[in-house]
């Protein structure tokens, strides 16, 4: 239990792969995949190899210890860069810097590299203020868990949106009162949840975030299920039920992405489990759940990660297409030009956002350095547009090549000799140009790609209503002024040219 954890005064600093292995080994949580429940993450066909991945990010870290980590200004200890509270705007470039090694390891396939989330707790700390100012008694808690993860290199997962089960009503008017995860109880020493969340990437984490993310509308109706908290995911109650893993088990030359950066998610059920008070903060809040991501700051920080994300995923894909056209002879055709122009020009325009919004950062009233929202926002509302376009331009440009791809096992079999002959490519033997096409049929078509797409539509939320929200938030009087002027003048040019004649 989460309380055990957090006071048991041991730091550990920045954490080795093995170290990460080796907790979830000793301190599984309660993870269900096709009806049994999992023993151990690291050995499970279904989630090893995505787990292999991330520990291999843990020792990136002291790969490039100057780069990846700094000096803990508790500990002194070595810690993760991603829980920096940047106050210049060189510590901030120095986060992202973090951030994109990190990305450049699955290229930008995990989603859920620990540093997305790590920075979202680091604002929630640095916006402390804000949360004590809502609720004195558990807002300060922030704090001191964010310290907790902080000096013990902890990995979060979160859950954020309520099941899918009638959107046109809202939490509180669901068929079953506790079909969302709501309190159900109230305790001197804590709370008690009831109720499940639809979605949590990466439920092998340490901890999981619960945070409210869908607007809440009433004040009485809404309040037991607006909280903010956090919990070992291990915690008693807690029950992860899993998709279908998009790693098939097969070899990493059949399915180079799928076999190394599963993720997996799950839908987080709450068994009545016990969140101890120091766990919580936020609290029967609707309006400061409401508002707490962006007073907070975290949603500028994540989505900092998010377009230092995009930057790696877009470098990947236009570095993939362009050698899939080298290869098959196709970049001299003008359509093939116009389509990785079109990656290029995305990439671009995320490195443009990113400089944007490190460049404009200004220290918030918490004195912390804080990137420009505008930029971000932009990049968040574009990218899920732009990523299901570039997996349709991997389909358009590979056509057949994309299916007709022999495995590892062909490789070998008794037609290896034909195979040499008939996938050769204008510039690679079949032992070159296989793999590459096999790597953009991940990309592109496999449930491993298909699951990205959907990933990379909705994870920041629905697309729709982020659109809504920009609308809302983006004050667009000068810009309607001006168009006024105009129109005014105008109106006043043709009066005056009434006049005349
Ligand atoms: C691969 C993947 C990983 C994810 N990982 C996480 C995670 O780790 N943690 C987490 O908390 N969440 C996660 N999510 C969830 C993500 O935040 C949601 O998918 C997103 O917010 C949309 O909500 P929803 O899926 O419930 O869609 P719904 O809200 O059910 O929407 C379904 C459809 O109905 C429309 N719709 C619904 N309500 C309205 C409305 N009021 N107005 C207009 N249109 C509406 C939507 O536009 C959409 O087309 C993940 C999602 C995916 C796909």
């Amino acid at each position: 239990m989460s309380s055990k954890h957090q006071h048991d005064g041991k730091v550990n600093g920045a954490r080795r792969g093995e170290q990460l292995l080796k907790k979830l080994r000793e301190d599984s949580p309660e993870i269900y995949y096709a009806g049994e429940r999992v023993k151990d993450v690291t050995t499970h066909p279904a989630f090893k190899n995505g787990v292999q991945s991330l520990a291999a990010l843990y020792d990136l870290q002291w790969k490039q210890p100057d780069v990846m980590l700094y000096d803990s200004p508790a500990s002194g200890k070595k810690v993760g860069r991603s829980f920096m509270i940047a106050k210049t705007h060189d510590e901030l470039r120095s986060v992202s810097k973090m951030m994109k090694a990190w990305a450049d390891a699955s290229f930008g396939m995990m989603g859920r590299s620990p540093d997305y989330l790590n920075r979202a707790m680091t604002a929630y700390a640095s916006g402390v203020d804000f949360l004590i100012q809502a609720n004195p008694k558990v807002g300060k808690n922030a704090r001191t868990y964010y310290e907790y993860l902080r000096e013990n290199d902890l990995c979060l997962t979160h859950t954020l949106i309520t099941p899918q089960a009638n959107r046109a009503v809202n939490t509180a008017k669901q068929a079953d009162p506790y079909l969302a995860a709501r309190v159900k109880e109230e305790t001197d020493a804590g709370i008690v949840i009831r109720g499940c969340r639809m979605l949590a990437t990466l439920p092998a984490a340490d901890e999981i975030m619960v945070f409210p993310s869908t607007l809440l509308k009433n004040q009485e109706e809404d309040a037991p299920y607006a909280f903010g908290l956090a919990l070992p995911t291990n915690t008693k109650g807690l029950k992860f039920q899993c998709r279908e893993a998009v790693d098939y088990g097969h070899s990493h030359y059949d399915h180079p992405l799928g076999s190394r950066f599963e993720e997996m998610d799950a839908v987080v059920i709450f068994d009545d489990v016990f969140v101890p008070w120091e766990n919580v903060f936020l609290y029967r809040d609707v309006k400061s759940c409401n508002e707490a991501y962006a007073r907070t700051g975290a949603i500028v920080n994540m989505s900092h990660q998010v377009v230092v994300k995009n930057i790696a995923k877009t470098e990947f894909l236009l570095g993939l297409t362009s050698l899939m056209a080298h290869t098959i002879g196709i970049e001299t055709f003008q359509h093939i030009q116009e389509k990785i122009a079109e990656i290029w020009v995305n990439m671009e325009t995320m490195k443009a956002f990113l400089r944007a919004a490190e460049a404009d950062a200004t220290l918030d009233e918490y004195g912390t350095m804080r990137p420009a929202w505008n930029p971000l926002d932009a990049a968040r509302n574009l990218y899920p547009r732009l990523y299901p376009r570039m997996v349709e331009i991997i389909q358009q440009m590979g056509a057949s090549g994309l299916v007709a791809m022999p495995t590892e096992a062909d490789m070998n079999g008794p037609l290896s000799e034909e195979i040499q002959k008939y996938y050769q490519a204008a510039r690679a033997d079949a032992h070159e140009r296989i793999p590459l096409f096999r790597l953009a049929w991940d990309a592109a078509l496999s449930a491993f790609g298909s699951r990205q797409v959907l990933y990379e539509r909705f994870f920041f939320g629905d697309p729709v209503r982020m659109a809504g929200a920009l609308v809302a938030n983006h004050d667009r009087t000068a810009y309607m002024d001006r168009v006024r002027e105009f129109l005014a003048r105008a109106k006043e040019e043709a009066a005056a040219e009434a006049t005349k004649s």
